[in-house]
């Protein structure tokens, strides 16, 4: 390979420091996808032949210890966070017999670690078992041909696709994830066991399909990941409100504003709010709910809290939103009609969501056609607590754990 792609000085720090301290570290995953596919990467993540107490030994208090029986290190440069996860083994047949039933996830003795060769080897495709170290020759390291499977825009399973599917049925997602993402297809070998499998995602666990639905709602590729669902029967083991709707007009609507927000996100012109991305994906049913009103908006009346609340946390069960984010999704929707009366205007401006809430109200303006002059009394930001600081506090969007890796 030519010159190294070059990432950010922060990521090189972290992986030169392992690395003079005499441990093997390269970037893998969704960031040498990007990489190579001349992308900016949304995070980083390190794989290691460190142990996480190595780790910590290296990064001494930069370093974070998570997770009680998979242990994973959290290394925070200023305010970034790099996950930091030591090479593993698959388990041995062994092993696998305790696994968790439930769940398909597979759960085994923690302290299985493995060379860089069989850590490849447990990862779920092909393209996302490409190893890379920008720092020393060979840059790359891709014993499962992820290379050209990329440059072919292919998404092949490493192992058995069927039995690797059956174990963790979270890679039905993941893989049209990646379709979705990059334009990619599916192997040949790969998509009857996709349509095979997408029941049992049902089984999986809704904490772990939440962590997937936020990394959705973060990339501008909202619309065509709920359409390749759709496509291969996954959607309505996913997101059942939002399957059954899709054939209906508020499915429509639905389409038309998933590829809007997205258009909009990939330019910069909408938030990166998780608040917001539910109330977005939520206006549909929320729509259908308030009785399908012509024109696209309801008006506000008595009970209507009640029933945006419900519609929100329907339109995601059964994942586990947390309420913070429900009420908030709920408020947003609940703002729309304001932004119709003028009289209203001081409070609203005062609403911590009135942000958002005028983003959505725009979008949806743009879908139906609205009177654009109508929002430019309404300046982007209001005058609400967070709005001081330009934002709400930021949290961090990392999973605190990889349950496939062994809750
Ligand atoms: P994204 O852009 O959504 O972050 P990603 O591929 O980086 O995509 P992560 O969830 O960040 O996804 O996981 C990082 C890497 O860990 C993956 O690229 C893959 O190698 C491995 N991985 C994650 N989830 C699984 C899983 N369920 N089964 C096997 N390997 C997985
Ligand atoms: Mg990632």
């Amino acid at each position: 390979m030519a010159a190294p792609l070059s990432v950010t000085p922060a990521v090189e720090s972290v992986l030169a420091r392992l690395q003079d301290a005499g441990h093997q570290a390269y970037i893998v995953g969704g960031a040498v996808r990007d990489l190579l596919l001349d992308r900016v990467p949304k995070d980083y993540d390190i794989a290691t032949s460190a142990t996480p107490e190595e780790v910590r030994h290296v990064f001494g208090r930069a370093a974070r210890l998570i997770g009680r029986r998979f242990r994973l290190a959290h290394v925070y440069c200023g305010r970034t966070c790099y996950e930091v996860s030591t090479f593993r083994r698959e388990p041995s047949p062994e092993e696998r017999k305790t696994r968790a039933t439930d769940d398909g996830v597979m759960i085994w003795q923690d302290n299985q670690f493995g060379t860089l060769e069989q850590d490849a080897r447990r990862r779920d495709f092909t393209v996302n078992a490409i190893y890379y170290n920008p720092l020393r020759e060979p840059h790359f390291r891709d014993d499962c041909g992820g290379i050209p499977d990329l440059r072919a825009g292919l998404v092949r399973a490493i192992g058995d696709p069927g039995l690797r599917l059956a174990e963790d049925p979270v890679r039905v997602l993941r893989a049209l994830k990646l379709v979705a993402e990059y334009g990619f297809r599916l192997d040949s070998s790969l998509a009857t066991p996709v349509r095979e499998q997408a029941p049992a995602l049902s089984r999986s666990s809704p904490a772990r399909l939440y962590e997937e639905l936020l990394k959705i709602a973060r990339k501008p590729y909202c619309a065509e990941t709920f359409a390749a669902c759709r496509q291969y029967g996954l959607l309505q083991h996913f997101l059942p409100a939002m399957d059954r709707l899709w054939d209906g007009s508020a499915g429509e609507l639905l389409r038309r504003l998933l590829a809007e927000r997205d258009r909009r996100l990939g330019g910069g012109e909408y938030s990166h709010s998780r608040a917001l991305a539910l109330a977005t994906a939520a206006f549909a049913p929320a729509w259908l709910a308030m009785g399908a009103p012509p024109g696209g908006l309801w008006e506000h009346n008595e009970g209507i809290e009640k029933t945006l609340r419900e519609s929100v946390r329907k339109s995601y069960s059964p994942l586990p939103v947390p309420r913070v984010l429900t009420a908030r999704a709920r408020d947003i929707l609940l703002l729309l009609p304001r932004f119709r009366q003028p009289a209203a205007k001081r409070r609203l401006l005062r609403h911590p969501e009135y942000r958002y809430a005028r983003e959505l109200y725009s979008l949806l303006s743009a879908i139906h056609g609205w009177d654009a002059a109508a929002l430019a009394d309404w300046p982007p930001s209001g005058t609400g607590p967070f709005e001081r600081h330009g934002a709400r506090p930021r949290y961090m969007h990392r999973p605190h754990h990889k349950e496939w890796q062994a809750p």
